[in-house]
């Protein structure tokens, strides 16, 4: 579904990838895990058409979307949840719910999938007219995570979900990340919390500044001494 081959990607004279190759297969949960400053981020907005690598290839269903504007590759069905959720505080939840679909024209399908991220997610449904600002951390990313779905998306980029939550919500969170999977939405999952990451992932990348430099299935790299020692507190 996605093939990413030997990307550079560059912010001025720093290079952030390099070289970096991947693979995602439709269907999948893959995750790439990595520290601090490996190249995460960097990788996503440059899938969504955030930022342009410098050289190589990104094929999505068999199409190159390098260096693509963002609207057309959200249009071919590539939908970000950023990093630190950025969703729009002076607006509702319900707002930011319909600012998701505003590609889309299908007005009925429109209101179903809304229908369905209140099911994914109880808790935005009783706050759907409650300001976005004043949402907990752990809904503002339900809230990113559904406005993302409302672009009906085949490949979900999640960068970070977890990322300042407490545990129970962290779990919730992955728990709809595989309900969304198991309902046909393939996911690229970044994150530096190893440990919940592989619990959910098919398939795993580690990225170390800008290099891939291991890959396998998710039990694989759970089992590898590399990954253990570096990413999942030596247990
Ligand atoms: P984190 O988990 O901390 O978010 P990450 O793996 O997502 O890290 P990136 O945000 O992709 O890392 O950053 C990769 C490298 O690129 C870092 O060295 C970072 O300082 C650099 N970088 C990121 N954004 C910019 C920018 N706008 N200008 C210059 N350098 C940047």
């Amino acid at each position: 579904m996605l093939k990413v081959q030997n990307i550079d990607v560059y912010y001025g004279n720093i290079q952030a990838l390099k070289g970096l190759s991947l693979e995602v297969n439709e269907g999948e949960i893959v995750t790439l895990i990595g520290a601090n400053g490996a190249g995460k981020s960097t990788l996503l907005k440059t899938l969504s058409g955030l930022l342009k690598p410098k050289g190589g290839i990104i094929e999505y269903e068999g199409f190159s979307i390098a260096g693509k504007a963002a609207q057309t590759i959200v249009k071919s069905g590539i939908s970000h949840v950023p990093e630190g959720r950025r969703v729009f505080a002076n607006m509702s939840v319900e707002e930011n719910l319909e600012l998701g679909a505003y590609l889309r024209n299908d007005k009925a399908g429109i209101k179903k999938d809304m229908d369905h991220v209140f099911e994914l997610f109880p808790r935005l449904l009783e706050r759907r007219k409650q300001q976005s600002g004043t949402l907990s951390g752990g809904e503002q990313q339900m809230l990113a995570m559904g406005r993302a779905l409302m672009a009906k998306p085949k490949l979900l980029l999640m960068d970070e979900p977890s990322m300042g939550l407490a545990p129970l919500m962290v779990k919730n969170i992955f728990n709809i990340i595989e309900q969304v999977n198991k309902e046909g939405t393939t996911v690229l999952l970044v994150e530096q919390n190893a440990n919940m990451a592989l619990s959910v992932a098919n398939r795993a990348y580690v990225l170390e500044t800008g290099r891939i430099v291991l890959a396998g299935s998710a039990k694989e790299l759970q089992e590898s001494e590399q990954v253990k020692a570096a990413y999942l507190g030596g247990l």
